[in-house]
């Protein structure tokens, strides 16, 4: 192992370079992970334009959905032996405050994270402090997977959170999801996977409605998506409807798609301090229910992993290209310029 090696590092709002950092040597308590695949969303892309800066620190390595295997461990570290593949929970909890203590370690007051304020995966290794280390946010595989799969778990874990606050899915319903990125087409898989007799997809891009025929949805474009569902459920409406596009005025049309007794999850995040008009008595008189999603806990990356491992969600739809740590401009333009779904960086290569 040379000592010097190349992160894609955060030097200011919107400036972003490789630069060379230490290879770290895990003290005690702290576990070093050699990076397999790191995908990118679009949380890295709001920090590199400098449009996300709170909880970003400058110098920080980047990079958030992470696929390694333990390179070494620290003095101390017991039950984690090299070799193992694994990945990590990135929120960083302080377990006794009242948000964790109320189950919602990941709205914790001090939380930090790892790839916006704690060094990332877009480098060689990462290493992963004693105190994630001693709450367990090193979470092994069941068995060997392709690195693009298990890097999928920080996304699915998130997607999962969502899908518990929002009641989830009941074999026989109707599901729509607005929006056909990698975190649409986790809802999907997740949606059939849980039974949903019909998913309904929409999304504007051709090559994205495709994708989600593959996976067994139904797809519709904006401008028809009013009458598919209309369709689909006899006028009466969807069971569940998830956001997974962060645009204000899907806000109120999310709430006319669904059917009386349905629930809404606006899952994606919307752009900072945006208001949106959406007419309450649909909320109302069609007795909805409301839910949101940021984020997830260690449990839902358990949750993830096992599911990942089992092939209840697959990667190859969703990640559709792998670049080298160099490429990683070609990375950033792929993911903005949407050449594929979800980019991977593999810093192997
Ligand atoms: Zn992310
Ligand atoms: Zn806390």
């Amino acid at each position: 192992m040379s000592n010097s090696m190349p992160a894609l590092t955060l030097l200011g709002p919107g400036e972003v370079a490789l630069t060379d950092k230490p290879v770290p040597t895990p003290g005690p308590g702290e576990v070093l992970l050699a990076v397999e695949a790191t995908t990118i969303c679009g949380t890295d892309l709001r920090i590199i334009s400098g449009q996300k800066t709170s909880g970003v620190r400058p110098g920080v390595t980047l990079g958030h959905e992470v696929a390694g295997r333990i390179e070494a461990v620290g003095e101390g570290v017991t039950g984690l032996a090299p070799g193992c593949q694994a990945t990590v929970s990135i929120v960083l909890s302080c377990g006794v405050c009242r948000a964790c203590l109320a189950g919602r370690e990941h709205l914790c007051e001090s939380m930090e994270l790892i790839g916006y304020g704690i060094d990332g995966g877009l480098a060689p290794y990462l290493l992963v402090p004693a105190r994630a280390v001693s709450r367990g946010n090193v979470i092994v595989s069941p068995r060997e997977l392709p690195a693009n799969r298990l890097a999928l778990s920080e996304p699915l874990s998130c997607v999962l959170n969502g899908h518990t606050r929002h009641g989830g899915v009941n074999p026989g319903e109707t599901v729509v999801v607005i929006g056909g990125g990698a975190i649409g087409l986790l809802h999907t898989q997740l949606a059939l996977a849980c039974g949903a007799r019909q998913v309904i997809l929409c999304e504007k891009h051709a090559d994205r409605r495709e994708r989600a025929t593959a996976l067994g949805a139904l797809t519709a474009s904006p401008d028809s998506l009013v009458a598919t569902v209309a369709e689909v459920t006899g006028g009466w409406g969807a069971d569940v409807v998830v956001v997974a596009i962060g645009r204000n005025e899907i806000a109120d049309q999310s709430l006319d798609l669904a059917a009386p007794g349905g629930r809404v999850s606006w899952f994606a995040g919307f752009p900072k301090g945006s208001s949106a008009t959406v007419q309450p008595n649909t909320v109302h008189y069609n007795e909805l229910t409301v839910s949101g999603g940021s984020n997830a806990r260690r449990a839902d990356v358990h949750r993830a992993v096992d599911m990942l491992a089992a092939g209840t969600i697959d990667e190859k739809p969703i990640v559709t290209h792998t670049f080298g740590l160099s490429q990683w401009r070609e990375a950033i333009d792929a993911v903005t310029g949407h050449a594929g779904i979800k980019i991977a960086i593999d810093p192997r290569r």
